[in-house]
């Protein structure tokens, strides 16, 4: 199941796009896949305190793109399966 990454301006008050919940500012962890993949913690977002799904702001998202296309402190490697249904 593909999870909705919608993007929009975040504003102090928002309600969810896909249910009428309110969302609330959190840090998440986000993957990014540029060629290979990377677990990207502490990214704030706005998340639905219902549903559950996580609105970034489009400059986060320009941000982390920065962050892992320039020379980056790497925190720790994981191994990971992929598997298909
Ligand atoms: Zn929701």
């Amino acid at each position: 199941m593909r999870i909705p990454v919608p993007t929009r301006r975040l504003s102090t008050k928002m309600t969810c796009d896909f249910c009428p919940g309110p969302t609330r500012p959190r840090r998440v962890t986000e993957h990014r896949y540029k060629g290979r993949l990377y677990v990207v913690e502490n990214v704030p977002a706005e998340v639905c305190s219902e549903c559950g799904v996580r609105y970034f702001h489009a400059s986060t998202l320009d941000m982390i793109d920065r962050f892992l296309e320039s020379d980056h402190p790497v925190k720790g490697t994981l191994q990971v399966e992929v598997v298909t249904l």
